[in-house]
């Protein structure tokens, strides 16, 4: 990600094992001598995601079927390293660091759409296959699969599945698993297994469910079956423009209680539309304090009487004007501005911290007030940019890490701002994930029962020390604790925030 930085470094005693032949040569075997990549000048593009840590691998291999990526895990179980699964390292957790070095498999080249069955609006996709190129290929069969990150135009459904990834219209349709049917799974003893199937309610225990979230811990998912729903056949999409932030968090409340469950409604706060809107020209106004891009559809009648309720919410909420996209073009450009906002960010400024928290709808209002008091105390900006409709919120926290001692305080101020989500009854994550980056966040939601359970899940998976070591959960063997907990340990009593 442009400005971006990669601040922190795992760091591992043992030497890597790329130095190990015997398993460089076993991989090779597994996958060819050419979907292996071990210099340390290539592993440096593996080494991070969208996050501000860094890991090395010792290894980095390109299956192209799911018996090759079997056989790398049967090769990891020979020599006892970790396998890391990546789609296509957009997460913004740390999820595909490689923070006990190990294999990572990179899932690019699986990128099939190996069926699109319309009437029974079924997909059927490798897991490299990008999130918009299936949208584009569903398109002339008016359908789309709901799931659609911001990230869109490069994030694998892999990695959608791995992080259960939400987007824009995870208001109405829910996030990515209430959109996967089946799964075929590549597990810790290096077979291949397969959970639901091509119906809503498969038979069996639902481990379908489980896998979907499970950010790469379980096993590697190798092929997909996935729900398709209809292109919706009108759609209105809003600009509703605000002179603050908290009036705009207000109308998102009001939209909902006047009865009307919008399919997007996406919050941009001033600092974005000031370096979005110079790049993009998306029409937002830019002496506005906040603008909301809503999106109503459905059949036409609908559309114009839930537009009309929308409307009526943001100006009783204090929108001083609501506008409507006339055109495709318009309402593409609206989108536009919103899909590259985090982008514009990162080549403004030298680098910013990314953080994602869930609220009760109604705190929003409260929260980002509070968030921006945070940010003011600790000396940086803050750009806002958000799913608001979900209660999610992204306060990207801007700073330049060759300022002495600004990273150390952009990480507090991270640990601040999740903890406020939990004491107004939210939570640490609303679609990024845990990863590396949460998981001694863990303990603020989650009893050590609680926990205790999920690690049981992943021991009967058999994945504890295979799978994505160090991740999602916190404590384990050898795992280093990463930043969450130097934050955790400073700010481990609830607060009284607000
Ligand atoms: C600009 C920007 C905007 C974003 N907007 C959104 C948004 O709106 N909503 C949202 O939810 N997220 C968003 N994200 C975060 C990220 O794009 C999503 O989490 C996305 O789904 C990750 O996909 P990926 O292919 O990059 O996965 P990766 O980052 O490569 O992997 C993510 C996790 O999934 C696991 N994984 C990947 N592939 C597999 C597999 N085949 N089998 C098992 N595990 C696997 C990995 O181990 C890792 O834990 C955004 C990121 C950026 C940079």
């Amino acid at each position: 990600m442009g400005g971006q930085a990669f601040l922190r470094c795992y760091t591992r005693p043992e030497m890597p094992t790329t130095s190990n032949p015997a398993l460089l040569e076993a991989l090779r075997r597994a996958v060819g001598a050419g979907n292996v990549v071990h210099a340390p000048e290539d592993l440096i593009a593996y080494e991070y995601d969208a996050t501000i840590e860094h890991a090395l691998p010792d290894a980095v291999v390109f299956p192209g079927t799911a018996e090759e990526c079997a056989a790398v895990v049967r090769a990891a179980n020979q020599f006892d390293v970790p396998v890391i699964p990546r789609g296509s390292g957009t997460g913004l957790a740390g999820g595909t660091l490689a923070v006990k070095g190990g294999v990572v498999v990179a899932l690019t080249r699986m990128n099939r759409i190996v069926e699109i069955d319309a009437a029974n609006r079924i997909a059927v996709v490798e897991p490299g296959v990008i999130n918009l190129q299936l949208q584009e290929a569903l398109a002339p069969h008016r359908l789309t699969w709901a799931p659609d990150p911001s990230s869109q135009r490069i994030c694998s459904v892999g990695g959608n599945i791995g992080n259960n990834s939400g987007g824009p219209h995870t208001l109405a349709q829910g996030s990515t698993v209430n959109h996967v049917l089946g799964l075929e799974v590549v597990v810790a003893d290096g077979r291949v297994i397969n959970l639901g199937g091509r119906v809503l309610d498969a038979p069996g225990v639902d481990l379908r469910g489980l896998m979907v979230g499970s950010e790469g811990t379980l096993g590697i998912v190798t092929q997909a079956t996935l729900r398709l729903i209809p292109l919706a056949p009108n759609v209105r999409t809003l600009l509703a423009i605000f002179d603050t932030i908290e009036a705009a968090s207000e109308a998102v409340s009001a939209v909902i209680r006047n009865g009307v469950i919008p399919v997007a409604m996406e919050m941009m706060d001033q600092e974005i539309i000031k370096v979005v809107e110079p790049r993009i020209h998306a029409g937002y106004p830019m002496d506005a304090g906040a603008v909301l891009l809503i999106e109503v559809e459905g059949l036409p009648e609908g559309v114009v009487i839930e537009a009309q309720a929308v409307i009526d919410a943001c100006r009783a909420s204090g929108a001083r004007e609501v506008r409507s996209a006339e055109t495709q073009q318009e309402r593409d450009r609206l989108w536009e501005g919103r899909k590259a906002g985090i982008g514009a960010i990162g080549a403004a400024v030298p680098a910013f911290y990314l953080l994602d928290g869930v609220v009760p709808r109604t705190k929003l209002p409260a929260v980002m007030h509070r968030v921006m008091e945070l940010v003011e105390q600790y000396g940086f900006r803050c750009a806002n940019i958000f799913h608001a409709g979900d209660g999610n919120l992204h306060p990207n926290i801007m700073f330049d890490p060759q300022e002495e001692g600004a990273t150390q305080r952009v990480l507090d101020l991270g640990g601040e701002i999740m903890r406020l989500c939990v004491d107004v009854g939210g939570s640490i994550t609303g679609e990024h994930g845990i990863g590396s980056e949460k998981r001694s966040y863990m303990e603020w939601v989650f009893s050590p029962t609680d926990l205790q359970a999920m690690e049981r899940v992943r021991l009967a998976f058999g994945s504890v020390e295979r799978f994505n070591p160090c991740k999602v959960l916190p404590g384990g063997h050898g795992c280093a604790s990463g930043h969450a907990a130097e934050i955790a340990a400073h700010i481990s009593k609830p607060g009284v925030y607000i």
